[in-house]
């Protein structure tokens, strides 16, 4: 018997790896920063796990396939915040936005087809789409430009006959890019041009620390080939809660979704119902979240682009940072890291950025750092980075 091609196809996790380095640095009493994780700290508001205690049925039965109608007039609602007018039978429930994902990749691809997707990706829409017999054609962009769109030439050139939509998140995994209007105005453009869905991966949507965040699916132009990808993971530091959305203005994406939503039954019935809860909790959670990564981000950055030779543009979004360091390989960095440095028996553990490019050769001198750390710790943890930095290129000259 053999596992499939296409599963084959899937490379294994390159961070296990990395994780017995870390695991043999606490072995030896050895304190590790975890800055390459996006696991959020921020306590989930307790509305969620109120709802699932005071739960009184007898018997647990599936939800709805779509989802608990409750739950979509909440996220109706959420949406009319970001001018996004969609009706109910225009949400989906999923669980996660992972599996809004993977079935919207299966609901509009064929084996064979490919998708655009910025690089450096969120390296999920590797695994999806390889797991469903689609190629991902990568749009590179640089740390030095901020991780910004390159022109529509370049991004037109990667287009063929089998290319049928443009994926990307926004805020931006693992670069924390935000997007301009005027980015997505080209992107919008090349859609209509060339017939293209637009998966848009706005799980971060509130993560924004400067500038104005515009949705693409509030331009008018490509309405009808807007997919949003949604979750309460990041929103509501609620990962393990499994709920995540889908938006579409598309009848037929809809109901060709909806067999797949039918075919795995039901999202489950209590996390829908604290997820309801979640998008009740007052407005100042959300912007009390937004200071508090706001903050962590400039300490963190400001540290980081003290070392010479570290290009990093300031991120508006999410809560990552890629940096392109002045060294060889940032895998070996990071082992060296774990293994042979400490400042007063702590380290920390960034991932190098290698597995978020499909182009060979790509992210080897970069990390992604998360500021899921609170301020204290995370200060502690910049500083040794930095110093570690330091001494491993004097080491390494
Ligand atoms: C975390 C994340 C998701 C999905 O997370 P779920 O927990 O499955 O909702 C999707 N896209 C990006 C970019 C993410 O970082």
């Amino acid at each position: 018997m053999n596992i499939s091609k296409r599963i084959q196809s899937v490379p294994p996790s390159t961070i296990m790896e990395l994780l017995t380095f870390a695991a043999k640095a606490k072995n030896q009493g050895k304190k590790v920063y975890h800055l390459n994780i996006g696991q959020p700290d921020i306590i989930t508001p307790e509305g969620f796990l109120k709802a699932i205690r005071e739960y009184k049925g007898e018997v647990l039965e599936y939800a709805l396939s779509e989802g608990l109608p409750e739950l979509i007039e909440a996220i109706r609602k959420y949406y009319t915040n970001y001018n996004l007018d969609f009706k109910n039978d225009e949400i989906l429930i999923t669980n996660g936005g992972s599996e809004a994902l993977l079935f919207t990749m299966l609901t509009i691809c064929d084996e064979g087809d490919n998708v655009l997707v910025p690089e450096p990706f969120y390296s999920n829409y590797f695994n999806f789409s390889k797991s469903v017999g689609v190629n991902i054609n990568p749009i590179t962009t640089l740390a030095e430009n901020g991780f910004h769109l390159p022109g529509k030439e370049e991004i037109v050139s990667k287009i063929n006959d089998k290319t049928k939509a443009i994926l990307f998140s926004n805020p931006g995994n693992p670069t924390g890019v935000v997007y301009t209007k005027e980015e997505l105005e080209m992107v919008a453009d090349i859609a209509v041009e060339h017939n293209l869905w637009i998966i848009a991966d706005e799980v971060y949507r509130e993560f924004v620390y400067e500038g104005e965040y515009v949705s693409i699916g509030t331009l008018d132009k490509v309405k009808d080939r807007v997919i949003i990808v949604d979750s309460v993971s990041k929103r509501y530091s609620a990962c393990g809660a499994r709920i995540g959305s889908l938006a579409s203005k598309n009848k037929p994406f809809m109901e060709g979704i909806l067999k797949l939503c039918q075919a795995r039954l039901s999202v489950p019935t209590l996390e829908q119902l604290g997820a309801i809860e979640l998008y009740k909790t007052d407005n100042s959670y959300l912007k009390e979240v937004n200071e508090e990564y706001r903050q962590r981000r400039d300490v963190l950055y400001n540290e980081l682009i003290k070392v010479p030779g570290v290009i990093c543009k300031k991120p508006s979004g999410a809560f990552y940072i890629v940096a392109k360091l002045p060294v060889k390989d940032a895998d070996h960095f990071t082992k060296w890291l774990l293994s042979d440095f400490d400042i007063n028996g702590e380290t920390v553990m960034p991932c190098p950025a290698e597995g978020f490019y499909q182009t060979p050769g790509l992210g080897v001198d970069e990390i992604r750092l998360a500021y899921v750390l609170n301020t204290k710790d995370l200060s502690k943890a910049a500083t040794i980075l930095k110093e570690g930095l330091e001494t491993y290129l004097k080491l390494n000259k």
